[in-house]
């Protein structure tokens, strides 16, 4: 049977039909700006679960979204950018309207199903993957089962702290992990290394004739051109990466990191290094046990993560 993922992002709602080896044989795509109430929104899912489906038999419909998704409850609890929905049971809504079995699922732990069963996770035992972006999420794959722990939010280790003395993140605590290894967190690292080398760098350059903010980007493209403190800024972000993987490895014994995200598509310039620095940071009996690898679903992966979900 055929399989339904959705994934709401921050501006749109992605919806896709799977085959049980994972191919993508419908999407559907609609945008959520305009949408006025929580009953526009479940509705336009709808739409686009019915546009996708067609006449076939669907064993399920999986959800994955951004921010705190309470899985036990069917409840998204921290809206999207979506309108008056605190406290939507989306869930039984949607199962209602549909008459087929519905799960909800946090966007990373979504990502971290679908890479473990038809991505760079495949053939481990235990994975965890690490999307680095605008903030840094996560997923607990332990044992071939996804771990959400006893409330459905495990696996935020974007906001494990590794420096108490640090700025402050949005979730209020100081020094979280995705305040040093983010894509954001590339990009302030990267001014406050200008700031203080005084001088002119060729990331400014590169930014510049883009029109652009610098971003992490431009950080790892100067650090290829010989750009001196682009290169000494990816060696701080590799060390922080290094620490937040080493932080994982002790903890879960995983023999897999995978690593998405916007960052992850700097490529060998950044797996090399971080491969390098966090073999020397483990302890030495995890030295050899783990393979780290960049993500391979792309923009679908959230569909297809949560579609997975429902595939046996
Ligand atoms: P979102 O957080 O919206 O899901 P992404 O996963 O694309 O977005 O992550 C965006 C971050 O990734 C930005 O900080 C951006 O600078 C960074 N990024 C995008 N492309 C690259 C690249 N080729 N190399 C390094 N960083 C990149
Ligand atoms: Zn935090």
């Amino acid at each position: 049977r055929a399989v339904i993922g959705v994934d709401l992002g921050g501006t749109k709602i992605a919806t896709g039909m799977l085959d049980q080896s994972g191919s993508l044989l419908a999407r559907s795509q609609k945008a959520t700006a305009g949408l006025k109430s929580a009953d526009e929104v479940i509705s336009t899912i709808v739409d686009t679960i019915n546009e996708v489906r067609g006449e076939q038999d669907i064993a399920g419909v999986g959800v994955a979204s951004p921010g705190m998704v309470d899985s036990k409850n069917g409840i998204i609890s921290n809206g999207v950018n979506l309108p008056d929905w605190d406290g939507i049971s989306l869930q039984s809504e949607l199962e209602k309207r549909l008459g087929i079995s519905v799960r909800l699922i946090n966007d990373a732990n979504a990502a971290a199903w679908g890479e473990y069963v038809y991505g760079a996770g495949r053939g481990s035992q235990s994975m965890v993957y690490v999307t680095l972006s605008t903030g840094i999420g996560s997923g607990l794959v332990l044992d071939g089962r996804l771990f959400t722990g006893s409330s459905s939010f495990a696996g935020e280790l974007g906001h494990t702290v590794i420096n108490p003395a640090g700025i402050q993140c949005g979730c209020g605590q100081r020094g979280c992990w995705e305040t040093y290894s983010s894509g954001t967190a590339i990009a302030r690292l990267a001014r406050e290394a200008i700031a203080e080398a005084g001088i002119e760098t060729h990331m400014t350059m590169l930014a510049e004739a883009e029109g652009v903010p610098l971003s992490a980007k431009h950080v790892f493209q100067a650090a290829g051109q010989g750009d001196q403190v682009a290169a000494e800024t990816l060696e701080q972000v590799i060390h922080y990466t290094g620490l937040g993987l080493m932080n994982i490895i002790h903890s879960f014994n995983p023999d897999r990191i995978v690593i998405g995200g916007g960052v992850s598509r700097a490529g060998n310039a950044f797996f090399e290094p971080l491969i390098r620095k966090t073999e020397e940071l483990i302890l030495e009996p995890y030295r050899g046990t783990c393979t780290i690898k960049p993500a391979e679903l792309r923009d679908d992966v959230g569909i297809i993560g949560a579609a997975a979900l429902f595939v046996d």
